[in-house]
C-alpha cells in the first residue's frame, strides 16, 4: 500500500471510476494497487472534492503521494520485466497457408499459398532453431495455418513428424484448426503431447455453415461437432472459439445451450473464447457486420441479461472486471499487452520468421529466416521487443495504461505507420459494461480493511 512522505495526498493516476446499474453508488478500482471498492454517495462527493480525511483512501491506494506512486510503478515495472524473462514462450509454426474452408471473413483470403509442401527438413530446421535460440526457456509449440490439419497423406505424415519431434524435446503442442478433419487426425493426436486444440464454431448449423463452409460450399458443422466429441472422449483439451459479429451474435444463446446439452461445458477439458471479427489487414467482404469493441460487449451484456445460461458457456472478461468478480482483486498491472517477439514468435514452412500470428505470412513483416540458413533482422526485432507502455508517448501519460497495455503492435502499425504507437482500447467503456453485468450496488468487490 502507498506510503505518505509528507506531501499532500492526490488522486491516484490509476483510479478508474465505474457507475453501477440502477444505482447512485459507483465502483472505484485502482490498476496499480489492484484494489476496488463500492463508494456510497458521501464517499463519491468526498472523492470529487479531494477530501481524503479518512485512512481508507490512502490504505487502498486511491489517494497517494505522487512521488511514492511513481516509485511503486517503477518497482512493479521491474518485477514485470523480470517475470517476463521467465514466462513461457509460444512458438507458432505454420505448416501451410492453404485451407479447405472458404470463410466469408478470412483475413488470409488475399494471401496466395505457395505450392511448396512442408518438408521434414524444414521441421528439423525449426526445432534446431528453437533449441538454440530458446535454450533454457519454458516454451510450447502451436500449429497454425492456413489449416494445419489438411487431409492428404503427405501432410498427415509431416504433422505426425512435427508432433513426434516436439514430443522428443518434451514440448507440448497446441493446434489451431477449423476442426473439419479432427476425426482423421485422432490417432495421431492421441499419441502426441497435445496441450489443447482450438476449434471454431460460429453458431448453430445454419449460421455456422453459411459463415464457415468448405471451399466447395458444403457445410462443416456436423463434422466439427463430431470431432469435438471425439477429442473430449480421448481426454484432449478443447478450446472452442466463436468469431462474433452482428450477423451471428444472436446465435450465441443457442450455441451455449447446445454445448451445455452436449455435456461439453461440464468437462474440465473444455473452455471457450469469443473472438471479435475485425479488420486486420484488408477490407472485409461484409464490413457493415463488424462490431466495435464497445458495441460487441454491450450486446453481449444484453444477451447475458436475457439468457444467463450463456455464462455457463462463456464468461466475458470485460477487461479486469471478471477477474475482480472472481478473485476480489484486479489482475497484475499490464505494462505490455503485445507479446510479439517477446513471449510469442511465428515461423512458417518456407523457413521465415515473424513476430506473431497477426504478421505471419506478410512479406513486409518478415523478421528473418531459420531455413535454409539462419538470418535475423536484429534492429526490427529489438523494436518489437522494446514496445511497451513506457515506449509509447501517449501510453506513458494514460491513466488506463495498466489495464490496456498499449494494445496490439500490428494494429498500431497498420493504423499509425509505426510500431511504437498506441492501439487504444476502450477500457473505461468496456469496464463500465462489465461492472453493470457482474456487480450490483450491494456487491462489495473486496472487503474493506
Ligand atoms: S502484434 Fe497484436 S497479434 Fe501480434 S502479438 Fe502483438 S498483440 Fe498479439
Ligand atoms: S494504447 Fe491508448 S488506451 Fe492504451 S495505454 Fe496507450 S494511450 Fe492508453
Amino acid at each position: 500500500m502507498p506510503e505518505r512522505n509528507g506531501n499532500m495526498l492526490k488522486k491516484s493516476k490509476y483510479n478508474i471510476l465505474l457507475p453501477l446499474k440502477n444505482s447512485e453508488k459507483k465502483m472505484i478500482a485502482n490498476s496499480l494497487y489492484g484494489t476496488a471498492d463500492i463508494l456510497d454517495t458521501d464517499e463519491i462527493t468526498a472523492y470529487r472534492e479531494n477530501r481524503f480525511d479518512t485512512p481508507i483512501w490512502m490504505e487502498r491506494g486511491y489517494a497517494v503521494d505522487p512521488e511514492s506512486e511513481q516509485q511503486e510503478f517503477q518497482r512493479q515495472y521491474m518485477n514485470f520485466l523480470d517475470e517476463r524473462d521467465s514466462d513461457e514462450i509460444q512458438l507458432f509454426f505454420v505448416p501451410t497457408y492453404a485451407c479447405n474452408f472458404g470463410c466469408e471473413y478470412c483475413y488470409q483470403y488475399e494471401y496466395t499459398p505457395s505450392k511448396i509442401e512442408t518438408t521434414t527438413s524444414v521441421v528439423d530446421a525449426f526445432f534446431a532453431y528453437v533449441e538454440k535460440e530458446f535454450a533454457g526457456k519454458r516454451k510450447y509449440c502451436t500449429l497454425f495455418g492456413g489449416e494445419p490439419l489438411l487431409p492428404s497423406d503427405a501432410h498427415q505424415r509431416v504433422i505426425a513428424y512435427f508432433l513426434t519431434e516436439a514430443d522428443k524435446r518434451n514440448l507440448e503442442t497446441a493446434i489451431v484448426t477449423n476442426g473439419y478433419h479432427l476425426s482423421a487426425y485422432l490417432p495421431v493426436l492421441q499419441n502426441a503431447r497435445i496441450r489443447e486444440i482450438q476449434v471454431t464454431l460460429d453458431g448453430m448449423r445454419d449460421i455456422h455453415n453459411r459463415r464457415r463452409p468448405l471451399k466447395n460450399g458444403s457445410g462443416t458443422f456436423d463434422e466439427i461437432v463430431a470431432g469435438i466429441d471425439q477429442l473430449l472422449e480421448a481426454n484432449i483439451s478443447v478450446n472452442l472459439r466463436m468469431v462474433v459479429d452482428r450477423s451471428n451474435i444472436n446465435d450465441l444463446p443457442k450455441l451455449a445451450q447446445f454445448a451445455i446439452d452436449k455435456g461439453w461445458t461440464s468437462s474440465s477439458l473444455f473452455k471457450t473464447q469469443l473472438g471479435r471479427n475485425y479488420e486486420l489487414h484488408s477490407c472485409q467482404k461484409n464490413s457493415e457486420a463488424l462490431y466495435s469493441r464497445v458495441q460487441m460487449y454491450a450486446d453481449l451484456a444484453d444477451l447475458i441479461d436475457t439468457y444467463p445460461h450463456i455464462l455457463q458457456f462463456h464468461k466475458p472478461s470485460f477487461h479486469f472486471v471478471k477477474a475482480l468478480h472472481e478473485n476480489g482483486e484486479l489482475p497484475a498491472a499490464l505494462f505490455d499487452s503485445c507479446p510479439g517477439c517477446k513471449t510469442e514468435w511465428a515461423f512458417d514452412y518456407q523457413g521465415k520468421i515473424f513476430s506473431c500470428t497477426a504478421t505471419v505470412g506478410k512479406a513486409d513483416e518478415q523478421l528473418g529466416t531459420f531455413y535454409p540458413t539462419v538470418s535475423k533482422q536484429e534492429e526490427t526485432i529489438l523494436e518489437w521487443q522494446d514496445r511497451d507502455i513506457l515506449a509509447i508517448d501517449k501510453c506513458r501519460e494514460c491513466h488506463l495504461a495498466l489495464v490496456c497495455g498499449g494494445g496490439c503492435g500490428s494494429l498500431a502499425k497498420n493504423s499509425n505507420g509505426a510500431l511504437h504507437t498506441p492501439d487504444c482500447r476502450p477500457v473505461q467503456e468496456i469496464a463500465e459494461i462489465g461492472a453493470g453485468a457482474y456487480f450490483s450496488d450491494n456487491t462489495q468487490p473486496v472487503e474493506k480493511k
